[in-house]
Formats: C-alpha cells, structure tokens, sequence
C-alpha cells in the first residue's frame, strides 16, 4: 500500500496513477499523491449518497463522530501530521502543529453548535416552524494555502448538519488532507467523508457531477467563477470563499511602532499566502516614513528557511507559478517608481524563498495594489485626507476585509464601518474564530463560513406549517 491513499466508504483507495507533490523549501518531490480517475469520483459520491439517509436521521451520533473526529485530530497535532503539512506547504511546523489544532477546534466547536429551529407563529391559527434539513451530498475543494484548517471549516458544519461530503484538496497540498481521511476512517461512518486528491480537472469533474447538491469552495475569483458557472445548470448551492486584497488604513494617532509591528504580523502571516491578510496599508503623510522604517525593521530581523528548522518564522511560496508571481509583481512595482525599503528578490537557494519585502512609493494603477500578490511583499500607499483613503481601499472588485488602526478606537471604528468587505477589524486583522461568519463582498465571495451563519449554509430552509382550524 503507498503511504497516501484516498479514503472511499470508509476503505482505503489506490491509483494507477499518481503525481508528485513537491517540497517548496527544497523545489523537488517529495511524495506522490493518488491521482483520481472519474470511475473513483464516482464512486466517492456513490458511497456518500449511500451514507447520507444514515447520518442525516441522527444529529446525536452525528455530535458524537465529529467530537471524536476532534479528538482524534488533536491527538494527532504534535505527530507526523503536522511534519507533512510542512513539507507540502512550507510553513513552519509550529504553525503546522497550530492548522492541525485549529481544524480539532472547529469540528468540536460544530459538534456543540445547534442547528436554528425557530417558531415564528404559535396562535390560535397555526404554529409554524422554521426548521433546517441538510442538502445531501457537498463537494469541497480547498487552496493550498490552509488545506487543513479550510477543509475543518466545511467539513464541521456540513457534517453537523447532516450532510455527507467528498473532499478535494489542492493538487499542490494534497498530503495532510489524505492523511486526515485516513485518520477519521475509523472515526466517522463509511462514506460520511470521502477524500480524494488530483488535478485542477478533478475539482471541473467534480462541480459538474450530477451527485453533489452544493459546492462549498475556497480559492482563487477566476476558480469561483468557474464553479459559479459549472453549478448553474442543475442548481447546486454554492459557498464561494475566494481572494482578497486587503487595506489597512492606519489613522493619524496612531502609534507607528506598535501599529507598524502588529500590522507586519497579519499582512506576513503564513507568508503572506491568506486570503484575508493585509495586501495593502494606507499612512498618514505625517506618519508615512516612520511606519516604513518600521515595517522594514522587522521585515529584514525575521527569519526565512526550511519550516522544518528550529526558529524559522517564514517559509518559502509555496509553489512555483506563485514565486514566480510574486517576483514579477514585485519587479513591476520597482519599474513603476517604487522603492523597496526592504526585500524586493528571492533568497537564493533551491527552494521558493522570497526575501519578506516592503515596498514604497506605490499607488493604484500599480499592479501589486491592484492586484492580490498572495505572498510576502507588502506595498504602503500614502495619503492625506482620510475621505481619499477610504475611497481607494474600497474602489475594487475585491471585498473580502479590511482594518483601521488608531488610538482613538471610536473613531477608528466609525471609518471601519465604511469599509465595504466581509470583515471589518479595528486594531487588529485576521482575528477569525469558528463563532464569527467570514466571507466577503463583491468579488470575495458568495455566502460565508463559520458560527450558526455558516451551519445554514449547509442547509436548506423548510417551513413546517400546522394549521389548527
Ligand atoms: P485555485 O482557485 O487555483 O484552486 C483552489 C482549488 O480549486 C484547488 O483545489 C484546485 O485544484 C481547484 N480547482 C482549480 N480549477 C478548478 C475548476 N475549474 N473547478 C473546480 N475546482 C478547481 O486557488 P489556489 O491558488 O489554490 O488558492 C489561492 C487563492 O485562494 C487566493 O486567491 C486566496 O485568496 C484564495 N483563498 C480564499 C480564502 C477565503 O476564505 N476567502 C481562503 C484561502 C484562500
């Protein structure tokens, strides 16, 4: 048996024909995935329909499997898990330690959650009831910059719901998401979750299958809108998580070096490949050039390498079409007049490490704040009237989040609710939670995820109407 298999009705699954996954920190294979035929996606949604009457009759072994599958996870975050999640994505491994934490966390956050019923009449007429039934099979399909923690956000309310579920992970980061359908094999009822792993045509197979009721997706606009279009015809419901180009406008009272430090975190978290990181930062005049010397500061005292070393903090981009992405939109900022007050070109080296880069004297119409750059290279944009600012952060197809930092939260707050995005923080960014719905405006998105908003996604609303004359 190869070391990663697919997990079909509860069995593990081989391929005849693998793929390889290769190792960004080193730029070479380090492992082969199974690599789908149609026959087998056929037969995942087969053993999915199969399970489904099952699982959606009873929500308490429903409540139970998913704490187990919690459990088990959990168990599972200081081992082997997290080292593949590294190898096949690059972040360091107490972050890979922290994803397989975070996915135990929200399937035992679902697994307490409860589902909405709510009477909205009860007279001498009627009592009528809204109450929520699952749609039947989903299709999931995550990105490869959080394959775990993306993939627990479906899975937990999909499953509490009463849904069954075929999973689809990257073709860059299919390893941990093979490993985690091995590991609930025993845990959750054969053919509940099936994982499968190939190419960008398995997910196209999958959104025109005439098995899934819903596809609930994560990753790029231009994929969205190809799910969009391949659930049009029959109907599926959609959740569509997808890009983000993130301002954070900083007010004038704000202290730079603390601003500074805390807005570096979350827009160079993960290397700056999430969705909802700050891809763009709007300053003061006043303050411009103290934030900068700032950002740069830190950007050039962090340290890059091999996530599986001691004290690295950031990895390499994960896969080359991104590096290479990266490096071109960094170098047509330098060719457009900006600056890099720090970074600007890749690490040499066999992996894909690009130096963490700050870059000046940028504005719209550049394409790395036009565009999402999805790695670490952060462009600081300068402005002099807070009106302006709030115009350009929200003159986009994006809509994903965005923040306002200042010392005065009142009023950093008041232009926080200008924003025109999913997720509007003020004095911090990325601060997600399993409670709290994220999805995005515009662009960003169809639907959200997490919290009790989240869970009805996943289902459809019925009226229960009884009449009593
Ligand atoms: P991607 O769109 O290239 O791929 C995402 C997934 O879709 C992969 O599993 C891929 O194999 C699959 N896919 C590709 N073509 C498909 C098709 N035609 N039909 C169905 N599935 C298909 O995105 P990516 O490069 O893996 O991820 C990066 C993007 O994801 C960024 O834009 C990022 O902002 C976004 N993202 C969004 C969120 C969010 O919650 N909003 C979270 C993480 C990442």
């Amino acid at each position: 048996m190869p070391e990663f298999t697919m997990t079909i009705g509860g069995a593990a699954v081989e391929t005849t024909a693998v793929f390889d996954v290769i190792n960004p920190a080193t730029g070479s294979p380090h492992a082969a995935a199974p690599d789908c035929s149609r026959a087998q996606l056929d037969a995942a949604f087969d053993a999915a329909a199969t399970a489904y009457p099952a699982w959606r009759s009873d929500e308490a072994a429903r409540r139970t499997a998913l704490k187990a599958a919690a459990d088990v996870l959990m168990a599972a975050a200081g081992g082997d898990l997290a080292e593949t999640l590294t190898a096949e994505q690059g972040k360091p491994l107490q972050d890979a330690r922290f994803e397989v934490m975070g996915a135990a966390i929200w399937l035992q956050y679902f697994a307490d959650l409860e589902i909405p019923r709510e009477v909205i009449q009860d007279d001498d007429r009627a009592k009528v009831e809204v109450v929520r039934r699952p749609l039947g099979v989903v299709a999931a399909i995550t990105p490869w910059n959080f394959p775990l923690v993306l993939a627990a956000w479906k899975i937990a309310p999909a499953l509490l719901a009463g849904n069954t579920l075929v999973l689809k992970p990257s073709p860059y980061t299919p390893l941990a998401t093979l490993k985690v359908g091995e590991l609930l094999r025993d845990v959750l009822p054969p053919g509940v979750l099936n994982v499968v792993s190939g190419g960008d045509d398995l997910g196209a197979w999958m959104t025109s299958h005439p098995v899934p009721r819903k596809i609930s997706f994560t990753g790029s606009i231009e994929t969205g809108k190809k799910v969009a279009a391949a659930a049009a015809p029959d109907l599926k419901r959609t959740t569509l998580e997808l890009g983000g180009n993130d301002p954070a406008i900083v007010l004038d009272d704000a202290d730079p070096a603390v601003v500074a430090n805390k807005v570096f975190d979350q827009a160079f978290a993960n290397n700056g490949q999430v969705c909802s990181a700050i891809k763009r930062v709007y300053v003061p005049e006043r303050l411009y050039d103290d934030v900068v010397e700032a950002l740069a500061a830190k950007a050039r005292s962090v340290k890059v390498g091999n996530g599986l070393e001691e004290g690295v903090q950031y990895g390499p981009i994960n896969n080359r079409p991104q590096y290479e992405r990266v490096q071109e939109l960094v170098a047509d900022a330098l060719a457009n007049g900006g600056r890099a007050a720090a970074g600007g070109a890749p690490i040499d080296g066999p992996g894909y490490f690009f130096a963490p880069t700050i870059l000046t004297d940028v504005a719209e119409g550049v394409r790395i704040v036009d565009e999402e750059q999805f790695g670490p290279a952060l462009p600081v944009l300068r402005y002099t009237d807070v009106e302006d600012a709030v115009a350009r952060a929200n003159a986009t197809d994006f809509g994903l989040s965005g923040s306002v930092w200042g010392t005065d939260a009142d009023r950093a707050a008041e232009v926080a609710e200008r924003l025109e995005c999913g997720t509007a923080w003020v004095n911090t960014h990325l601060a997600l939670a399993p409670h709290q719905p994220f999805g995005g405006f515009k662009w960003s998105g169809i639907g959200v995820e997490n919290g009790t908003w989240g869970l009805v996604g996943f289902t459809e609303t019925q009226v229960v109407h009884r009449a009593k004359r």
